[in-house]
């Protein structure tokens, strides 16, 4: 049968891994040694006590609910253990309607426009910026507005480069400080400012807050929620994947707004009908112990980021090492940024293919998170000290 697909599918970017993916397949498949730093997916097991916790709940027979639906038979303890979070982390109090369970956050911010978006409407979102925000609008029949982040500006989204109408119709804005890719930092004051746009305009803020607890030097990330009255036009998407290494458990929350969180738990009751119970334990047991949980999971990529940027400076670049993230963001090499602006040339898609091609080792080009992200390229910390040492020692050697 000749299947026809929706326009929808249609629509849908490569998924940017994907065509990574095919490269490496392909030097691989002709003997070529490869190694990876593109994939933000942390290589350190998640911390024994989490994985302890799922294991006696999944194994508790005086459970009779642990096989059932997570959302019939919710975990109370993990909305409470959010809560508790929240204040400890945060000093923000939740009502107990203010948060609901995602399977992650990837899980969320793709439905969530669907309750919020209908045919036609506009969500507006970062460039650089993690790709599933336009994903999220298209599959709700939506589109894109592109806000560039720029170096000059700390990577802040500047919401004056909206204009008024479009920001007007937009539903929703979307935000992620700690940055992914840029790694840029964003303070209450920036937030307060986010916040301050939303009530103007009538635009729902949505901020990332994936990366909140991957943080060094004793740097802490704030909340959205920190910002006075935000939770009357804001809601925040938090995850447990990347601050516990626990990206495969899919596990997190959205908080703020209650409107709008009960609206993602309707869509989520009528699609996804929730995570298993044990893994809820599990989290709820994660942010329990999150002050030394995380310290703890951060330690290697603290200890990496100061490898790599010590091995970049001297090799010539000129980087401050990130207070938060797991990647650094780099520029490409000064021969190779000269070239941008040439017709069809990408600086950073070149040092990408260069650098594959002769040396088997693959970052993520600027580009590939969009055309603002052009003339950098993304290192991921979450590999191995003696691999991320190999590669980026012939990173260095591109810069001669
Ligand atoms: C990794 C990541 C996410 C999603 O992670 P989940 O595993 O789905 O929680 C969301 N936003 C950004 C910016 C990320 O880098």
């Amino acid at each position: 049968m000749d299947v026809t697909f929706s326009q929808r599918l249609g629509k849908l970017p490569p998924y940017l891994f994907a065509d990574l993916r095919r490269k490496i397949a392909a030097k691989r498949a002709e003997g070529m040694k490869v190694i990876t730093l593109g994939i933000g997916d942390p290589d350190v097991p998640t911390p024994a006590p989490i994985v302890a916790e799922l294991q006696r709940a999944v194994d508790d027979a005086n459970d009779p609910d642990r096989h059932r639906y997570g959302c019939d038979v919710p975990v109370t303890e993990f909305p409470a253990a959010v809560r508790s979070f929240y204040q400890r982390r945060f000093g923000v109090a939740l009502a107990g309607e203010q948060v609901v369970t995602t399977m992650g956050s990837k899980d969320a911010i793709a439905k969530f426009p669907l309750a919020v978006m209908d045919p036609g409407d506009v969500g507006i979102a970062p460039l650089p910026g993690y790709p599933t925000y336009n994903i999220g609008h298209v599959f709700a029949g939506g589109s894109t507005y592109y806000v560039p982040l720029r170096p000059e500006n700390d990577y802040l989204l500047d919401v004056d480069e909206i204009p008024a109408d479009l920001a007007d119709r937009a539903k929703l804005l979307w935000i992620n400080y700690p940055n992914n890719p840029t790694t840029a930092l964003a303070d209450l004051d920036f937030f307060a400012r986010a916040v301050e746009f939303g009530r103007t305009h009538n635009v729902l803020i949505c901020h990332d807050a994936a990366y909140t607890e991957n943080t060094f030097d004793g740097y802490q990330a704030p909340s959205i929620l920190q910002v006075d009255g935000a939770d009357d036009v804001a809601v925040e998407f938090f995850s447990l994947s990347k601050g516990f290494n626990m990206t495969g458990w899919r596990l997190g929350c959205l908080v703020g707004n209650a409107s709008a969180v009960r609206a993602l738990s309707t869509i989520k009751d009528n699609v996804d009908n929730g995570s298993l119970r044990a893994l809820q334990f599990a989290a709820a047991a994660a942010l329990n112990s999150a002050e030394t949980l995380t310290a703890e999971a951060n330690e290697p990529y603290k200890r990496r980021r100061d490898m790599v940027c010590e091995m970049l400076n001297a090799a010539g670049w000129n980087i401050t090492p990130p207070q938060a993230t797991i990647y650094l963001w780099v520029p490409v090499p000064a021969q190779y940024a000269q070239r941008d602006g040439e017709d069809g040339y990408s600086s950073s898609g070149q040092f990408a293919e260069d650098l594959l091609e002769t040396h088997g080792v693959v970052i993520t080009p600027g580009r590939g998170y969009g055309e603002t992200g052009e003339g950098f390229f993304r290192i991921s910390l979450t590999y191995p000290d003696d691999v991320l040492k190999a590669a980026v020692e012939k990173i260095c050697e591109m810069n001669k």
